[in-house]
């Protein structure tokens, strides 16, 4: 019988990327790149995916953006205008599958992560998932029967509208829309509000109050919006203990018993299974669904 086809997995982030091979979340020959230049960095990968000297049949790569996934767009695949400087217009895609000689398959990192939790972790064996991650961004995902729709580009959960919880008078912090979801409740606004970033104000019961105020907002637009079986909410900013009960609770608030209201709220919302490992893993999935139909 055939070996089974192996992949490389690429996580393409702004500060680091990780490059793995295999076809499972166990994967074989881990490496972590600083991100520099898109040519210094893109060489750095398919110089150790190479160098592994195992054989691959493709590449998944889960990726910064802002990306092109318009279907019919010539720069498919590109990550476009993006304030990282040397990287707006780069074809991440194309360089590699050139230098590698294989094919792949990319999307954007929470969607990746999204597949992969659907795939294997927290969102195994459901239809309709939405996977969030609140970090320096605030990124989301809604996967149906583990498909995204991209026909006009990715979702931007995270540049919502919220209303303002009572006695914030914080001004936001998204350059685009000032108080939008991402602008009060993603991790540089935890900064800008409170002065501090989010892993010092651990014993501050106040900051992550009002944090699980706004994220409930988010939980029950997301619920109200697209009926989805679980919300998956990770990213470093739900690193802080009892965070994610304080957002159920206020979420079982918010819907104040109106609509379709998930019946278990733990299991409504959960946590990732795959935490620092799920762009990788999601890249895996990713080439794992394009190449077999997983
Ligand atoms: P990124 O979004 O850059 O990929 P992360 O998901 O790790 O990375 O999120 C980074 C953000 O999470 C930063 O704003 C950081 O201050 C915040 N953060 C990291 N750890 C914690 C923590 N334990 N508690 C609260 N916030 C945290
Ligand atoms: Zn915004």
């Amino acid at each position: 019988m055939p070996a089974k086809p192996l992949y490389a997995a690429v996580e393409a982030g702004g500060t680091k990327w990780r490059v793995a091979i295999g076809r499972s979340p166990e994967m074989v020959v881990d490496a972590t790149i600083p991100t520099r230049d898109p040519d210094t960095t893109i060489s750095a990968c398919v110089e150790f995916i190479r160098e592994s000297g195992i054989p691959i049949t493709g590449v998944g790569i889960a990726s910064f953006g802002p990306l092109d996934l318009i279907p019919t767009s010539p720069t498919l695949g590109f990550i476009t205008a993006t304030p990282k400087p040397g990287w707006s217009n780069t074809d991440v895609k194309g360089r590699i599958e050139a230098a590698l000689g294989v094919p792949a398959v990319i999307d954007i990192d929470v969607g990746g992560a999204a597949l992969g939790e659907w795939s294997w972790g927290a969102g195994r064996t459901l239809g309709s998932v939405v996977y969030v991650t609140v970090g320096t961004g605030f990124g989301g995902a809604h996967l149906q029967n583990g498909r995204t729709f991209h026909e006009l580009g990715h979702p931007e959960m995270g540049h919502i509208t919220v209303e303002r919880e009572a006695g914030d008078t914080f001004g936001g912090s998204c350059p685009f829309h000032g108080t939008c979801l991402e602008g009060m409740a993603a991790g540089p606004a935890l900064l800008a509000r409170w002065g501090r970033p989010g892993p010092e104000l651990r014993n501050r019961p106040e900051v992550w109050d009002l944090e699980a105020r706004y994220l409930a907002q988010a939980m029950r637009t997301y619920d109200y919006v697209l009926a989805p079986q679980r919300i998956i909410l990770g990213g470093g900013v739900m690193q802080q203990p009892g965070l994610l009960q304080m957002v159920r609770d206020r979420l079982g608030e918010r819907l104040a018993g109106y609509g379709n209201p998930p019946s278990n709220l733990e299991e409504f919302i959960a946590a990732p299974e795959f935490g620092q490992d799920a762009g990788l893993i999601g890249a895996i999935a990713l080439a794992r669904q394009r190449f077999e139909g997983l």
